[in-house]
């Protein structure tokens, strides 16, 4: 089947000094030929007038990949154009005028990277992590991730287990030598209680790995006025750097996600969470009430002359905070603190930049950073828990069988089967241009 080429600028939209559209498929060459008017050398930046219609539309520079040793496989191009809206515009009606090319979807170039296979679904998900990472930790995840972690992990098992099957069906073959299905059973065994014991691990770890893509959830709470919006805009604006903060109303964040010695975590302020008719400030009240309820920390506020015991309902940590030191001493809590003069801060800080790092540290090792691989791997542990009763039956045509189901749940985790709804669910998540 002959695909067409695709086209979408790769950076950012709006005004910049520099602007990347890029180019893949069939007519990739043609197109830069008619546009640049010459094809360059391979891989070589050059500078060519681009030209539509015989109007110069810009003096750009122009790489050009021949396939199969480019991003997707295919032929491919880029343009490096000055960054004006309109440069862009014009450049993508010229290409849009080339007979066989169109604009990309949303993810498209990454679909055929992954269909011409130069990534792994792994290395897929590493890269729209990257594209997405906002801080230090998080970066260096999703770099593993897309170098090929989960893929090689994934391999490793995956041998155990086609071991372990060769084994079963040996013991299927030699039904009737006693002594050769013992010693093939106990090497199966062996194998299986092996890839097990990983597939377990990895799931135990899991936690981590999920909580360092999405951030550690640190909720503030305690009664009305016990200064937690104060706090919390204190924390923001002093120590730590702001990533992003998502607005409640247009004046208070409900959530802010923070930069804490290098580990991402989000500050949930339960302040903000009020009744509301806006339907959008109502969907962003639920995913934070949701979240402050799993929070792995929860600091209980008071203030420092009046003590309120821990009002919360969470499996998380809960650290009391005395507010308002300044207005006089008072029965301390785990922390005491002023947002007005800045005392006890510096130290509140300190301890939760303690406390992401214990929580993450180990995430960084994870390969299990999504639902989707839980699911693959209980899928897969499922199947291999049936074996050993099976086993025990002598029952090795069954064994086969779920240790077939079970390779079968590792080659989808890594995408090298997988129905065409969980691809379209990973690429949907893409910007036009990658
Ligand atoms: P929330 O309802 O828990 O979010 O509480 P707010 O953050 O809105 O604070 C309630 C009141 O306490 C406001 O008038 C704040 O200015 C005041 N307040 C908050 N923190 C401090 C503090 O450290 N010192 C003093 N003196 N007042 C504070």
């Amino acid at each position: 089947m002959q695909l067409d080429t695709i086209f979408a600028p790769a950076s950012g939209a709006g005004r910049s000094a520099v602007a990347v559209v890029r180019i893949s498929g069939p007519v990739t060459r043609d197109a830069v030929a008619r546009i640049a008017g010459r094809v360059p050398a391979p891989r070589q930046a050059t500078l060519a007038a681009l030209r539509h219609d015989d109007t110069v539309l810009d003096r750009a520079l122009v790489l050009w990949f021949p396939g199969p040793a480019s991003f997707t496989g295919e032929d491919s191009a880029e343009f490096q154009l000055h960054g004006g809206r309109a440069v862009v515009a014009a450049v993508l009606r010229a290409l849009a005028a080339v007979p066989g090319c169109r604009p990309a979807e949303p993810g498209e170039f990454t679909r055929r990277a992954f269909l011409n296979g130069k990534l792994d679904l792994g290395a897929v998900e590493g890269l729209a992590d990257l594209i997405d990472a906002q801080t230090e930790a998080q970066r260096r995840q999703a770099l593993r991730q897309l170098d090929g972690a989960l893929g090689r992990w994934v391999e490793i098992l995956r041998e155990d287990l086609l071991a372990a099957l060769a084994l079963a069906e040996g013991a299927i073959d030699f039904a009737d030598e006693d002594a050769l299905v013992a010693a093939f059973e106990a090497e199966l065994e062996a194998l299986v209680a092996g890839v097990s014991r990983r597939i377990a691990a990895e799931l135990d770890r899991e936690g981590r790995g999920l909580r360092l893509r999405d951030g550690l959830a640190v909720a503030i709470a305690g009664p009305p006025n016990a200064g937690k919006s104060t706090l919390l805009n204190a924390l923001a604006g002093r120590e730590v750097a702001i990533v992003s903060a998502q607005a409640g109303t247009t004046r208070d964040p409900l959530t802010v996600d923070l930069e804490l010695g290098g580990y991402p975590v989000q500050l949930i302020d339960t302040a903000g969470l009020r009744d509301t008719d806006d339907a959008v400030e109502r969907e962003g009240i639920a995913r934070a009430r949701a979240r402050a309820a799993s929070a792995d920390l929860v600091l209980w506020l008071h203030p420092a002359d009046r003590p309120a015991a821990p009002d919360v309902a969470t499996a998380g940590t809960v650290w009391t905070v005395a507010t308002k030191s300044d207005l006089g001493a008072g029965q301390g809590g785990d922390h005491t603190v002023s947002a007005l003069t800045g005392s006890g801060l510096d130290g509140l800080v300190a301890a939760l930049e303690r406390f992401a790092a214990d929580a993450l540290v180990d995430g960084e090792g994870a390969v299990v950073t999504r639902l989707r691989h839980r699911t693959a791997l209980n899928a897969a542990q499922a199947s291999l828990v049936r074996i050993g009763a099976e086993r025990g039956a002598r029952d090795f045509e069954l064994v086969a069988e779920d240790l077939r189901g079970a390779v079968a749940a590792l080659a989808g985790l890594v995408g090298q089967i997988g129905t065409e709804d969980v691809l379209g669910a990973i690429f949907a998540r893409f910007c036009i241009g990658k």
